[in-house]
């Protein structure tokens, strides 16, 4: 049964060629980005993406390029859709949030006991991870989040979760390495910009191990983070 519409004879967890594409309390999310998507297969010369079956759009929306694509520009897969898809999985983990007030794990990468195991722990409750992306297994070195050091300008491009007193959950992506050392935020030299497509903003970070959630864990404090992989690449 599908938690959102309560249609039954689908699965709970991971369907998520129903959610994205069927259900209609979450498929308005897809229809919102059909331009885009369409933009994107034109841009990298595939079949036009109104002619994907279902399962092919749902591939392509969490970011598993077409088989076209491995052949001739994975490159440019890359830099074109990675963008898009980050941005759809979080307008769905958004609006998949706004229908339930409560934490819905949508990663078809937990198994039952996962979910099981996170309900029989009170003190425990995982954060809500956008379809198609996964906690990084490994934080990030030490060296990439000292400030000033050159080592962390590897950081720009990746994908965070950083949790903001109103706002909670945030996802943002890495936009670029301070390397000014008068560019301070609460007494410590900033690290990095940090982008927030869902708030079209971005604002200065030190990001360090300090602050780091090694949990994935919902009811950390404020102000914590973690770094978030595509869960397919
Ligand atoms: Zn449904």
């Amino acid at each position: 049964m599908c938690p959102h519409c309560l249609a039954t004879g689908t699965t709970v967890l991971g369907d998520e060629l129903h959610i994205i594409c069927h259900c209609p309390a979450t498929k308005v999310v897809l229809e919102k980005f059909t331009d885009k998507f369409q933009h994107l297969t034109r841009l990298l010369d595939l079949f036009p993406f109104a002619s994907f079956t279902p399962d092919q759009m749902t591939r392509l929306v969490l970011g598993n390029p077409p088989a076209p694509v491995l052949n001739k520009n994975l490159k440019g897969w890359i830099t074109e859709a990675t963008p898009i898809c980050g941005e759809f999985a979080y307008a769905l983990c958004m609006h998949v949030r706004t229908l339930h007030p409560v934490t819905v794990e949508l990663s078809s990468d937990d198994s039952d006991d996962a979910a099981l195991s996170s309900d029989s722990n009170d003190d425990f409750s995982p954060i809500l991870l956008l379809p198609g992306f996964k906690p990084a297994s490994v934080p990030p070195p030490g060296n990439m989040l000292v400030p000033l050091d050159p080592a962390g300008k590897q950081m720009i491009g990746q994908h965070i979760l950083f949790k903001w007193p109103k706002h909670g959950w945030c996802f943002g992506k890495i936009l670029s390495w301070n390397s000014n050392p008068n560019r301070m935020v609460c007494k410590q030299i900033v690290d990095f910009t940090v982008f927030y497509p869902d708030h079209s903003s971005s604002g200065p970070h030190c990001l360090s191990l300090d602050n780091y959630n090694i949990d994935a864990d919902n009811d950390s404090p404020n102000h914590t983070w973690l770094l978030i992989e595509l869960s397919n690449p």
